[in-house]
């Protein structure tokens, strides 16, 4: 409906809303909504629809067709201008993912309005929204408006409160007629990523870090024995994935993955200024370097002065311990 307050589904490509919406769709409704959740996809399933109806939408724009199976620039971004200019929303709110980050900066720019990229903090300010975002690799945070609607924004996983599900709370389901153009690209392959069976990175609620001082690929599994303890992401630093030993979906900082888990361990990271842009917001830093000057100890909360390689068992019995009570 005209003037309410759009959310970009990001979902799990086997047709499941990723949980990191309950926070967008209730930031959504914290502001006031009308609260409408925007689905792109090749087949939704119902379970997926109950979520975002549980979550808070009151109405999800469902776009389904089999060009929208993996994300296509040229072929999504349309779709969503189309029915933008048709329904008119007064904002439109994604999480940063990967993919979002992408489509909503080409959103912006084709429907010629601002986006606040990367937004940690939303609130009305009378009629017009102003968020709060990180700037100069989040030394600073400024807080931005726009000159016209819809506000585009997306929002950092992990800082917003997520929308308590409510049981029997439904969305009404809208197929909109819109054309969805042929992409120029063509899929190649794909290939599915290992399970690992630890969380996603940007969406845990506690990431474990290894950076140049874990020493080599090959120790990362005390990492992930930690991580399987207490249901942690183990993410890593530039100088790790540079010297190969983590994928570089892993990496943490500036130029890798934003995270803002209620707790960050790192463990042989230094904390230059570029790692710490992706983690600083993280509620509980605890750091572990055997370096007392270590930059990252300046912005943790619990630091340990010590080799990582005693430290880090030590701490997984304990943990164990813990978790055993
Ligand atoms: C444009 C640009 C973008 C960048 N983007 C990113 C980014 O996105 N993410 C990122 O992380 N970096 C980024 N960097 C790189 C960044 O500047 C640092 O070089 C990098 O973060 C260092 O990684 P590190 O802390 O693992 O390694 P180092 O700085 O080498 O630190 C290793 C640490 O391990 C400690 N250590 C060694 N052995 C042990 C042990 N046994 N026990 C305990 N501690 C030990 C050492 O004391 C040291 O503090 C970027 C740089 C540039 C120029």
């Amino acid at each position: 409906m005209a003037g309410a307050f759009w959310c970009i589904v990001e979902d799990d490509r086997k047709g499941m809303p990723k949980k990191v919406m309950a926070e967008v769709l209730g930031e959504a409704g914290r502001l006031g909504g009308p609260v409408e959740a925007v689905w792109l996809v090749d087949k939704a399933t119902d379970d997926g629809l109950k979520h975002l109806g549980e979550w808070g939408a009151a109405k999800v724009w469902l776009v389904e067709n089999p060009a929208l199976a993996a994300y296509q620039g040229e072929v999504w971004v349309p779709v969503l201008a189309e029915l933008a200019a048709k329904e008119t929303p007064k904002a439109i709110l994604a999480p940063v993912t990967s993919r979002q980050r992408e489509l909503m900066a080409r959103l912006a720019a084709r429907l010629d309005v601002g986006l606040s990229a990367d937004s940690v903090g939303l609130a009305m300010d009378g009629d017009r929204l102003v968020a709060t975002r990180p700037v100069y690799a989040g030394k600073l945070l400024s807080k931005v408006t726009w000159a016209g609607q819809p506000w585009l924004a997306t929002l950092r996983p992990n800082v917003f409160r997520p929308a308590e599900a409510q049981a029997g709370r439904t969305a009404a389901v809208e197929r909109p007629g819109v054309a969805v153009p042929a992409g120029v690209t063509k899929l190649v392959e794909r290939r599915e990523e290992a399970a690992t069976g630890l969380p996603e990175l940007t969406e845990a609620e506690i990431v474990i870090s290894g950076g140049r001082g874990m020493k080599g690929p090959e120790n990362y599994v005390i990492l992930e024995d930690m991580a399987r303890v207490i249901g942690a992401a183990v993410g890593a630093s530039r100088a790790a994935v540079d010297a190969g030993w983590r994928p570089h979906r892993f990496q943490i900082g500036q130029t890798g993955r934003t995270i803002s888990p209620k707790l960050y361990m790192g463990f042989g990271v230094s904390g230059a200024i570029q790692h710490l842009a992706g983690m600083r917001t993280s509620k509980v830093i605890v750091a572990v370097n055997k370096d007392a000057e270590a930059p990252i100890f300046k912005i943790a909360d619990y630091g340990i002065v010590g080799d990582l390689f005693e430290v880090v068992p030590a701490l997984t019995e304990e943990l164990k311990r813990l978790m055993d009570r």
